[in-house]
C-alpha cells in the first residue's frame, strides 16, 4: 500500500536541461469575504443557473442538519440538499455512492455544486463535483493530474478554518489501496464564500486543532528547504494572524482564523509542508486520527525539528486548556508501526523540505519508529 502526498505541493522546481521550470500555479478565481456575506450565496448562484429548470446541489455537513444555517440555504426548485457525514474523513467509495445518488435525482448534471463545512465536506464536494464529469470511481484519480474533464461548478463555503482545503488544488480521500488527493487543477473551488460569522458554535477542541492545522502549515513551510518569497510572504502573515488569534485576545478572531487559513493554504501550495505532516499521515493511515488532532499529536513530539514553533504550540494549548489525547500507539504491534513508519518516509518531498536532500540520513526509520513510539 503506498500513501501520497497530503496535500497538493509539488516540488517547486526542477531542471529540464538546464533550465529550471516552475508551476503554472492556478488559484481560486472568485472571493467573497466578510461577515454576513452567506446572504450573498444565493445571487451568486443565480448567475450560474442558465436555464429555469437549472439546479444546484447543497453537499452540507450533516453537523447543520436541522440548524440555523440549513434553514439559510438559497435552495430554489429542483436543487438537492445532500447531508454528508464527515465522521470518518472522506473515502473514495462514498464519493461514488454520492456521485450515483445525484445522478438518481435526475438524468442530467447540475449546474452547481455547493460544499458547506469543513476541510472533510469540503473536501467531499469537491470530488462530487469532478466525478459527475468524470467516469470510473474517485480511486481511479487519487495522484496527480489525472483528470481530464473539467468538473462541474462548485463552491465552498467554509464553517471551520484551518485546513486550506478552500484555496487548494486537491481533494484527499481514502481509498482501497490509498489514501491520497485528487490532484488537478480542475479540483480548485471556482468559487469560495468566506463569512467568519459561520465559524461561531465550533466545538472548542475542534476550532483548536483545525486551527493549530494551519500554524503547522506556516511553521512547516517557513522553516522548510523549499522556502521561497512568494510562500514566506503568505505564510509570516498566517503566522501572524495565528498568534493573534490563538495568543490573544480578539473580538474578530474568527476573522483573522479565516484568512489565516486562506495564507496558509496559499504558502505551502507553493512550498511544501514538512515533518509533521508526513508523521501525522502515517498516525492517520494506522489509527484513522483525523487530521487537525494527527498533527498536533505529531508536532508535540516535535521540538528538536521545530523548537520555536512546538514552545509556541504549547503555550497556545495551555491558554485554550487543551489536553492532547496521549499514548495512542502504545498498544500497537510492531508490524503496525512499520507500517506508520513506511507511510511517513513514503513521503518524500515533506521530508525534503524540512532536511534537504540528504533527509534519508537525517530521519531514519528507527527514528521515525521512537517518534510514533512516543506519540
Ligand atoms: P472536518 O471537516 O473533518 O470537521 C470536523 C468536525 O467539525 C466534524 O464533526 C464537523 O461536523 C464539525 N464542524 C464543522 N463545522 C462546524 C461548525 N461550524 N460548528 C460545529 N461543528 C462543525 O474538520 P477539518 O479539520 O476542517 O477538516 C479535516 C479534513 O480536511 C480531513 O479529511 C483532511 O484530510 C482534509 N484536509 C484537506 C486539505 C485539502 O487541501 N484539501 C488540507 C488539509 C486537510
Ligand atoms: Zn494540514
Amino acid at each position: 500500500m503506498t500513501a501520497g502526498l497530503p496535500h497538493t505541493r509539488i516540488q517547486l522546481t526542477f531542471t529540464q536541461g538546464t533550465y529550471p521550470m516552475y508551476r503554472n500555479f492556478k488559484i481560486v478565481p472568485n472571493i467573497i469575504f466578510g461577515r454576513g456575506s452567506f446572504n450573498q450565496l444565493g445571487d451568486v448562484l443565480r448567475s450560474k443557473r442558465p436555464t429555469p429548470d437549472s439546479t444546484m446541489v447543497f453537499v452540507l455537513d450533516d453537523v447543520f442538519v436541522g440548524k440555523e444555517l440549513e434553514q439559510r440555504l438559497p435552495l430554489e426548485k429542483g436543487d438537492l440538499l445532500l447531508p454528508v457525514n464527515v465522521d470518518d474523513e472522506p473515502k473514495t467509495s462514498y464519493i461514488d455512492q454520492l456521485v450515483a445518488q445525484i445522478r438518481a435525482t435526475s438524468p442530467r448534471l447540475p449546474d452547481g455544486i455547493i460544499g458547506l463545512g469543513g476541510g472533510s465536506a469540503m473536501d467531499i464536494a469537491k470530488a462530487v463535483s469532478l466525478m459527475l464529469t468524470n467516469p470510473g470511481s474517485a480511486a481511479d484519480y487519487q495522484g496527480w493530474d489525472l483528470i481530464k474533464n473539467p468538473a462541474v461548478y462548485h463552491v465552498a463555503v467554509p464553517t471551520l478554518a484551518g485546513t486550506g482545503a478552500e484555496i487548494s488544488r486537491t481533494t484527499v480521500l481514502t481509498g482501497p489501496e490509498k489514501k491520497l488527493g485528487i490532484n488537478s487543477d480542475y479540483t480548485l473551488f471556482d468559487q469560495i464564500l468566506l463569512d467568519p460569522e459561520l465559524l461561531a458554535g465550533v466545538p472548542k477542541d475542534q476550532w483548536f486543532y483545525t486551527g493549530m492545522d494551519c500554524y503547522i502549515h506556516d511553521v512547516e513551510s517557513l522553516e522548510g528547504t523549499y522556502l521561497n518569497e512568494f510562500s514566506r510572504a503568505y505564510g509570516e502573515k498566517s503566522l501572524d494572524l495565528c498568534r493573534q488569534v490563538y495568543l490573544e485576545d480578539h473580538a474578530d478572531k474568527d476573522d483573522k482564523l479565516m484568512m489565516a487559513s486562506y495564507f496558509g493554504g496559499m504558502s505551502i501550495a507553493y512550498s511544501q509542508v514538512g515533518a509533521c505532516h508526513a508523521l501525522s499521515y502515517g498516525l492517520s493511515f494506522v489509527l484513522g486520527t483525523h487530521h487537525g488532532i494527527g498533527c498536533c499529536i505529531a508536532f508535540d513530539q516535535l521540538e528538536e525539528i521545530y523548537p520555536q514553533g512546538v514552545r509556541e504550540f504549547r503555550a497556545m494549548m495551555a491558554r485554550h486548556e487543551i489536553h492532547l489525547p496521549r499514548n495512542l500507539t502504545r498498544d500497537l504491534d510492531d508490524q503496525a508501526l512499520e507500517t506508520m513508519a513506511t507511510v511517513a518516509l513514503g513521503l518524500a518531498p515533506l521530508w525534503e523540505n524540512c532536511f534537504g536532500a540528504n533527509w534519508r540520513e537525517v530521519m531514519t526509520r528507527e527514528r521515525a519508529l521512537d517518534l510514533f513510539r512516543r506519540m
